[in-house]
């Protein structure tokens, strides 16, 4: 059995009076691809933005390679090595591609950034061709690439990725996933939060369902691709 690399149990997260997130849990297992699904509003950036502590569950745990999160620092959990590419992508459009880039290893010993670079760019050879560029005028795969780049510089050892498909063409929404199944069989451990159910329960190890802030249903990517009720709701089908 893999090692437990995150552990989510019992949280509740409220916005006010809103009760956003209830009691949830789950857990991520080293080496996995594991994917929360979800209409909108269901809660699954909330949950992330929980995880990276960005915001604070009124009650449960986050454990991290066996260390409690909860309640810690957003730049202390990137330390820790769960890095966080937020929806909307969020780089520094004003920044080169290569300014983008030393941003995310800014926590990182400066003699890591020149070696953590290479390996971004030979994941990515179009940011490379592209370094000296404006990330403003980069397209929105191209700004997903870097978007997932800056978060590998920090030397994070597993990704949340919130939407990565987010607003992209069919055939960049296919690239993307294909980038996040390279990145995962270099060893990284994935957590992705998608409305594309179909592309994230594909690639998906195993996946919960999250309705209401509430987690409804869970399975392999496989159980739930061919599921009925998750077909009709979530699968146009
Ligand atoms: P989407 O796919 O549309 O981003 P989501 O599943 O990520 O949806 P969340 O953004 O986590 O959903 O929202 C969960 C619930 O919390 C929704 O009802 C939303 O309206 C509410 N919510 C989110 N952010 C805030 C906020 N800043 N203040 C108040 N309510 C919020």
């Amino acid at each position: 059995m893999a090692e437990t690399m995150l552990k989510v149990e019992n949280i509740n997260v409220y916005y006010g009076n809103i009760h956003a997130i209830k009691d949830i849990s789950f857990q991520v297992n080293q080496g996995e691809i594991v994917t929360l699904i979800g209409a909108n509003g269901a809660g699954k950036s909330t949950t992330l933005k929980t995880i990276s502590g960005l915001l604070h569950p009124k009650t449960g745990e986050i454990v991290y390679q066996g260390k409690n999160i909860r309640g810690m620092r957003a730049h202390k959990i990137v330390e820790s090595g769960l890095a966080q590419v937020p929806e909307g992508r969020r780089v520094f459009l004003h920044m080169s591609v290569e300014e983008n880039l030393e941003m995310g290893g800014f926590t990182q010993p400066a003699g890591t950034i020149a070696p953590n670079m290479e390996k971004v760019y030979s994941l990515f050879p179009r940011l490379k061709e592209r370094r000296r560029q404006m990330a403003g005028t980069l397209s929105g795969g191209e700004q997903q690439m870097l978007a997932m780049g800056r978060a590998l510089m920090s030397g994070a050892s597993m990704l949340m990725l919130d939407e990565p498909s987010m607003g992209l063409s069919p055939l960049l929404v296919q690239e993307i996933f294909k980038i996040i199944q390279d990145v995962h069989k270099q060893g990284m451990t994935i957590l992705l939060v998608e409305q594309n159910a179909q592309m994230a329960l594909s690639i998906a190890d195993r996946a919960y369902v999250l309705e209401t802030g509430r987690i409804v249903m869970e399975g392999t990517g496989k159980e739930l691709l061919t599921n009925e009720e998750v077909s009709k709701a979530y699968l146009g089908g």
